[in-house]
């Protein structure tokens, strides 16, 4: 498993991205070339929120931006539910719950096989960025994930109109790549952190990944 993790971190966040589309609901509704198109823009969404922030603030520790976005962290042992395993949730208008003990056994697991590209990182401060970029987004309505829709039927003038999830979550992955200068996608953590929970389900993870890349 430390090969397959090794080998996703040399995905690049576009890889990651049509991962995270193929989870989409309504991903179906999007032919082949919006859908890179939707994935490119995401990413570059996600790095210009935190590009503008680094620009503002310049902080080296990620609880400086907590306080001056005014964001509670929360910390909890484990989130009881049994069909997902949380690691960071937003709850509006401005709290941040991280699960310290699902984070700690990845960390744990980092250091058990040696993982060289995670030292020196704090997986908690990952979770936090992702979750930071979920607050943002509900304050900024211009953001292109925020106005990008699909247009899921049309009857007449009349046309129903739906954001994809995918978008939020590529550009949260981006903005916390981003906002702590990471040389890999925060994605891997989606594998890395399921694994001491749950290893058939990372393993079966890992895979979807790898199905999930445009072939050649
Ligand atoms: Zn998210």
């Amino acid at each position: 498993m430390k090969e397959k993790i090794e080998s996703l971190m040399e995905l690049s966040d576009k890889q990651f991205g049509y991962y995270i589309f193929s989870h989409d609901p309504i991903r179906n509704k999007v032919d082949v070339k919006l859908k890179e198109e939707i994935i490119e823009k995401s990413l570059e969404c996600g790095k210009k929120v935190a590009k503008n922030l680094k620009k503002e603030y310049g902080f080296k520790n990620i609880v400086e931006y907590l306080k001056v976005l005014d964001l509670e962290l929360y910390k909890k042992d484990n989130n009881n539910g049994i069909e997902y395993i949380y690691f960071g949730t937003y709850q509006k208008p401005n709290k941040i719950t991280i699960y310290t003990n699902n984070i700690k056994m990845g960390t744990d697991l980092v250091k058990k096989w040696d993982l060289n590209i995670l030292k020196g990182i704090k997986l908690r401060d990952i979770i936090i960025a992702h979750e930071i970029f979920h607050h943002l987004q509900e304050h900024d309505k211009s953001l292109y994930i925020n106005t990008n829709k699909i247009t899921l039927w049309s009857v007449g003038k009349f046309k129903y109109r739906s954001k994809l999830v995918a978008q939020e979550e590529i550009a949260s992955m981006a903005f916390a790549k981003e906002l702590l200068n990471l040389d890999f996608s925060p994605n891997v953590l989606d594998v890395l952190l399921l694994y001491p929970h749950n290893k058939d389900l990372a393993v079966k993870i890992y895979e979807s990944i790898i199905d999930s890349l445009p072939k050649e």
